[in-house]
């Protein structure tokens, strides 16, 4: 393609919505054989939303809450956010927060009134020597499909598990269809559990899932998917997909994520739209045709 080939294309692009940050991506696009997306805030609003919260102990049902809400308020993951909500939404009174560190893609660990708080993924549980067993029954049996599932223990007694739920968007089936109709494959990955990912990815028709990865593993999945592909781009927003961003053939970045998200990514799509995937493919192979 001629530099003024590119330059049209691009500047087509930015009026519909898609901001190349390299110009060279333009044109690599046009062969992308498969689309790996992100889940939360990718695929769905990422504005996870408490919905329930089933208490070993029914007694102490706020308490526990605002406990974990404490927990997880100084936390910047969207599922701490919905806690905290929910416990403002409530009420509540958070106790304070004497301690905290946050364990990037598995929870938090918190000290609070001198007792130890853990709060996270059941994986991150389990690395705590906490058993959830019973808990976990009960909690598989509320969940809606497509709910995220949070667990808390205090001083290594599990006690409650939140039944969190995010919106898939409402552009996100058309965006993937559009895609699978021009024959490209579609594959999602997160860090969310394998019955979470399993139920969103089976509403909107995608076949391929990884779940359970872990934030620094999201690159080594798409250098896995290398084998049967010859060009992938993946589409992500959070600080945790910059290095899938980057290890795609070409990243592509939701424009309401995170900088730096934004930064390691080659084109950024307008308001998060994921149907832009499509637009910004029909683009690169229409400007690469036009210039023959
Ligand atoms: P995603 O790829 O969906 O953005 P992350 O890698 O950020 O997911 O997190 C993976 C999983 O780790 C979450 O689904 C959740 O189970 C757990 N997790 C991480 N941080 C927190 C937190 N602050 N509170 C509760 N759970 C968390
Ligand atoms: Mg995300």
């Amino acid at each position: 393609a001629t530099p003024m080939s590119i330059m049209v294309g691009t500047g087509r692009a930015a009026e519909l919505g898609v901001l190349f940050r390299r110009g060279d991506a333009l044109e690599r696009l046009r062969s992308t054989d498969l689309v790996v997306f992100d889940k939360t805030g990718t695929l769905t609003l990422g504005r996870p939303v408490l919905d329930q919260i089933i208490v070993v102990d029914p007694v102490g049902e706020d308490e526990i809450l605002a406990v974990v809400a404490a927990a997880e308020s100084r936390s910047e993951h969207p599922l701490a956010a919905a806690i905290v909500t929910g416990a403002e939404k409530r009420g509540l009174n958070m106790p304070a927060l004497e301690q905290f560190t946050a364990v990037a893609g598995l929870g938090v660990n918190a000290t609070i009134n001198g007792r130890s708080v853990v709060v996270g993924s059941p994986r991150f549980l389990q690395q705590s020597g906490i058993t959830l067993d019973a808990l976990t029954e009960k909690a598989e049996a509320a969940r809606q499909p497509g709910a995220s599932i949070v667990y808390a223990a205090i001083e290594g007694r599990p006690v409650a598990a939140l039944l969190v739920a995010d919106t898939i968007k409402p552009e996100s089936r058309t965006a993937i269809e559009a895609l699978r109709q021009r024959g490209i494959e579609v594959a999602m990955i997160t860090g969310d559990s394998a019955q979470t990912a399993k139920a969103i990815a089976g509403e909107l028709g995608i076949e391929t899932v990884e779940a359970e990865v872990m934030p620094g593993d999201k690159a080594a999945a798409i250098k896995r998917l290398r084998d049967r592909h010859r060009t992938i781009s993946f589409v992500g927003d959070g600080i945790n997909d910059a290095p899938a961003l980057a290890e795609a053939d070409i990243g592509i970045a939701m424009g309401t994520g995170t900088d730096v998200a934004i930064d390691s990514a080659d084109l950024v799509l307008v308001g998060g739209d994921p149907r832009l995937v499509g637009t910004a493919i029909d683009l690169s192979q229409k400007t690469l045709r036009n210039i023959g």
